[in-house]
């Protein structure tokens, strides 16, 4: 299986299908949050306890080469703490953004499928993260710095502003119905295909086979918890479903408050669910290993995964969805049941 690559992605999103030269854009809004005033009480409260807490000022810029240095020397393991408290400080706001917009007709997709967007003079496609049966159309968009077009589109869209539109396109579709259970892996803005198939699937009762329920599972990476893009909904969705298992993985988030869910990458956090009986022991080495034997921190009462029997979704930037692939084959996916899409 090789991950799709959209080498020349712009040039070819440009001549896809037009579905409308001036979609009107109905909600924008910012998904993530404004965490600069938390990082400053959070770097005070370890300067109080180190020892360096004159070099943070109470309002104002932060002098964070010399916050480095005296937090480094106070304790070399703040390094890399305080490389991602300054990164997600000096971030621009918002970087994280949904958007719903209007067609004058409506357009057919399948869940999963992208769309090219053209605002000003720039086109780039965005996968489609509302399901098929909803009236509006969502995107959930996020600011790559210095990029040409998400920023514009963080920064500058509003509602009332006119889009054009062409696709639908994309083959990164749910499988026919069947028995296997399902599993999607994602990190950040990856989300969204999938939030649409997830949707789509529970609306059209395709978590059921033959009466028998299917178990979902959504594993769902980033640094922040306001990173990762509808956290509430699934969340909810969960609450509503026994068969959908929500497993979101932050690297970052219990640097700044009290984060106790996963913090491993999808991967790893993915072995932790797996059933250790369906794996063949010489395919899995020490690593592996380890990984199996720790105990789930959420979802610890589903079901264990069996990857014989599962079909999985990946999808992120290609680097990351590489990486999830060949974990995903070594645990024995069937490679007709894993399907991957890369950003770029
Ligand atoms: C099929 C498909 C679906 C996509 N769906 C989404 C989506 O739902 N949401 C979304 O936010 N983006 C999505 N993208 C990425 C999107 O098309 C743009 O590439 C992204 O918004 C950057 O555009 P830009 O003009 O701001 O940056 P550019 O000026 O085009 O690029 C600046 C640099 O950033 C790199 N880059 C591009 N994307 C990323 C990224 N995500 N993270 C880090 N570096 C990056 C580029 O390789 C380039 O070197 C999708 C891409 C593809 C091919």
């Amino acid at each position: 299986m090789t991950v799709r690559e959209h080498k020349s992605q712009h040039e070819h999103v440009e001549s896809l299908p037009l579905i409308s030269k001036s979609a009107t854009v109905r909600n924008v809004e910012a998904m993530d949050h404004d965490r600069r005033g938390e990082i400053r009480e959070k770097l005070q409260e370890l300067g109080s306890k180190f020892g360096f807490e004159e070099a943070i000022p109470d309002w104002g810029n932060i002098n964070w080469d010399r916050v480095f240095e005296e937090a480094t020397r106070s304790n070399r393991k703040l390094a890399p703490q305080i490389g991602a408290f300054r990164d997600r400080f000096e971030r621009a706001y918002p970087a994280l953004v949904r958007i719903e917009f209007e067609t004058d007709k409506p357009f057919d997709f399948a869940a999963g499928q992208y769309l090219s967007i053209r605002y000003g003079n720039r086109t780039r496609a965005y996968s489609i993260a509302s399901s098929p049966n909803r009236e509006e159309t969502e995107l959930c968009i996020r600011r790559v710095p210095d990029g040409r077009l998400s920023p514009r589109l963080c920064e500058e869209l509003s509602v009332g502003d006119r889009l054009t539109i062409r696709g639908p396109n994309g083959h990164l579709l749910l499988e026919d119905t069947s028995k296997r259970d399902m599993a999607f892996l994602a990190t950040g803005t990856g989300v969204a295909p999938m939030k649409s198939m997830i949707d789509y699937t529970f609306e059209r009762g395709r978590d059921e086979f033959r009466g028998e329920k299917r178990d979902v599972w959504l594993f769902l990476g980033a640094a922040w918890e306001d990173d990762l893009p509808y956290h509430g909904a699934f969340r909810e969705l969960s609450d509503v479903h026994d068969n959908f298992h929500y497993v979101p993985c932050l690297s970052r988030e219990s640097w700044l408050s009290k984060w106790n869910g996963e913090t491993e990458y999808i991967q790893d956090a993915l072995l932790k669910y797996v059933d250790e009986r369906a794996l063949d022991d010489a395919a899995f080495g020490q690593h592996m290993a380890e990984m199996l034997e720790d105990r789930p921190t959420v979802e610890a009462d589903a079901p264990r995964i069996d990857p014989h029997e599962l079909e999985v979704y990946a999808c992120g930037i290609n680097a990351m969805v590489y990486s999830l692939e060949t974990a995903v084959q070594r645990l024995g996916v069937p490679t007709r049941h894993l399907h991957c899409e890369g950003y770029g």
